[in-house]
């Protein structure tokens, strides 16, 4: 396989290229090509020229066009999902699936195209009308991470092309061949040339040429904390809005009132979906003491019935982790915190020596020294803590920087109005783990970002309003 650049309608293969590994094996899968200054500067050329294109391209247009690209992607969902799997690590049903819920997420900005709109006020003085109308913002930089392929490009494609913004798009090279199969499906639907560009290369030149450029107006970034707050100080620099969805580390309380096997049964599914690799994965449990050892117990059951291994394969629930990186980090996590002083009930070791594959583990009575307490693990481990009361519970909940996703499982509704009020997260779930659906707005508070994808608030986003008053009635000028 190979991942060109994408500039102005042209698909470009560059000679400098890049290999990009299958994590499930470690072998090779392909190539993914390397953008120089050039092809960056022909690239905010194509965003400008495409900008003054689509933003003038009505907004039902813009939509119907987006619809059509939704409809290639859904075609392809298997073909993609596959794809995804392969570069990535997740089974292909869940890459399949992230494929699905992406278009899910375009479809729905497609249908909000047509309803950006502004306001009229109430005027102070007779005679004056004043509107408030709603512009795309400007030609967009988008950098998206590796641990979801389809679901980053499309949230920040969907709102941007909505909008009536073009986009160069960075999607990380680890994964790019994902990127590539949903921007063929832009140019098949018929989005005009320079709207929508695609590079890859070294992260640290692209982003630099692209948010320093005058051209670009607005940049979206989603990744670790610590290049957010890079790429947001850059940005800073030219006064251009940034949109930042970076790391979280999304406490989970259980209460003592649970039915145990269902709670564990529901957390288990989900704090092991992707390997853990997820910005909203719930990372630290604290559970209260009736119920603390009997959930561990349940949680470690279900745990073990956890099939680990290639992606591909049917039948399997947790493929390897996406790159030797991480394997060393969670590695890293799970030896600090048994130092630390926490037990270790199962896993804490690679599985083989092939592929970047880490058992589920499990860690009972961390203690909050312990790195992983306070530190993003992003991997498939999960540390207990127990608790006595609600507060207690809250203050540990809320003392990190981080404020991404935060869950609470009881089934007291007081338990529940109290916990989702004072948890400080942007997302908060109450007995279920879906984080967010394409109506409602995704992202973080504290270090773990700012600014909105998806929902109302996810078009607006790549929006600036205008106020324009006239006089409309009364003397006439002289
Ligand atoms: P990283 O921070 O180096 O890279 C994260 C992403 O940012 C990658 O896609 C990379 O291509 C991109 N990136 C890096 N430097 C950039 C730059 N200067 N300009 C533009 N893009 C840049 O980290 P990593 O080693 O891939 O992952 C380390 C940790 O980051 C993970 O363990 C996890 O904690 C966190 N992470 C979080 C998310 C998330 O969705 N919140 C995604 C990926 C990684």
């Amino acid at each position: 396989m190979q991942a060109p650049l994408f500039i102005a309608g042209q698909w470009i293969e560059t000679a400098q290229t890049a290999p990009v590994f299958n994590p499930a094996t470690g072998d090779t899968l392909g190539t993914v090509s390397r953008a120089d200054i050039d092809h960056l500067d022909q690239c905010l050329s194509a965003a400008r020229q495409g900008f003054e294109v689509w933003r003038r391209t009505p907004a039902h247009e813009r939509g119907q066009i987006m619809s059509k690209a939704c409809a290639i992607i859904r075609e392809r969902a298997t073909e993609i999902g596959t794809i995804l799997s392969q570069e990535q690590g997740k089974p292909v049903p869940e890459a399949t699936g992230e494929v699905r819920t992406s278009v899910d997420n375009l479809e729905w900005m497609a249908e909000e195209a047509s309803r950006a709109y502004g306001r009229v006020l109430v005027p102070r003085t007779p005679g004056i009308e004043q509107t408030v109308r709603k512009y795309p913002i400007g030609p967009v930089a988008a950098f998206t991470p590796w641990n979801f392929p389809a679901l980053t490009p499309l949230r920040k494609i969907g709102g941007a092309l909505a909008a009536g913004c073009s986009i160069v798009l960075k999607p990380s090279e680890e994964t790019p061949f994902t990127a590539v199969e949903l921007v063929k499906a832009f140019a098949e639907a018929g989005v005009p040339d320079g709207v929508l560009n695609l590079v890859f290369g070294d992260s640290r030149l692209i982003s630099g040429r692209l948010i320093d450029s005058p051209i670009i107006r607005k940049i979206t970034f989603t990744g670790s904390t610590a290049v957010g707050k890079i790429l947001q100080a850059r940005a800073a620099e030219g006064v251009k809005r940034a949109t930042m969805e970076l790391g979280g580390h999304a406490p989970v309380i259980v209460c003592d009132d649970v039915d145990v096997a269902s709670a564990a049964k529901l957390a288990v599914k989900s704090k092991f979906r992707n390997a853990g690799q997820v910005c909203t994965s719930p990372t630290r449990f604290f559970v209260q003491k009736g119920v603390y050892e009997d959930f561990i117990d349940a949680f470690v059951n279900e745990t073990k019935r956890l099939k680990i291994g290639n992606g591909q394969q049917e039948g399997v629930d947790m493929g390897p982790l996406a790159n030797e990186r991480q394997l060393k980090s969670v590695e890293g996590f799970v030896n600090d915190a048994v130092k630390s002083g926490a037990r270790l009930v199962t896993g804490g070791g690679r599985v083989g020596n092939r592929g970047y594959y880490f058992e589920p583990t499990v860690l009972a009575d961390v203690p909050d020294t312990a790195r992983i307490m306070f530190e993003e693990p992003f991997g498939p481990v999960v540390p207990f803590q127990p608790f006595d009361t609600l507060d207690g519970a809250l203050e540990k909940a809320n003392a990190l920087p981080f404020a991404l996703a935060g869950y609470v499982m009881t089934k007291s509704l007081s338990r529940s109005a109290h916990l989702s009020e004072e948890m400080v997260a942007g997302m908060v779930v109450v007995n279920h783990f879906t984080v967010s659906t394409p109506s409602s707005p995704f992202g973080g508070m504290k270090e773990s970002g700012d600014g909105l994808e998806g929902g109302i608030e996810g078009l607006d986003a790549y929006l600036v309003s205008k106020t324009v008053t006239s006089r409309i009635a009364g003397k006439d000028l002289d």
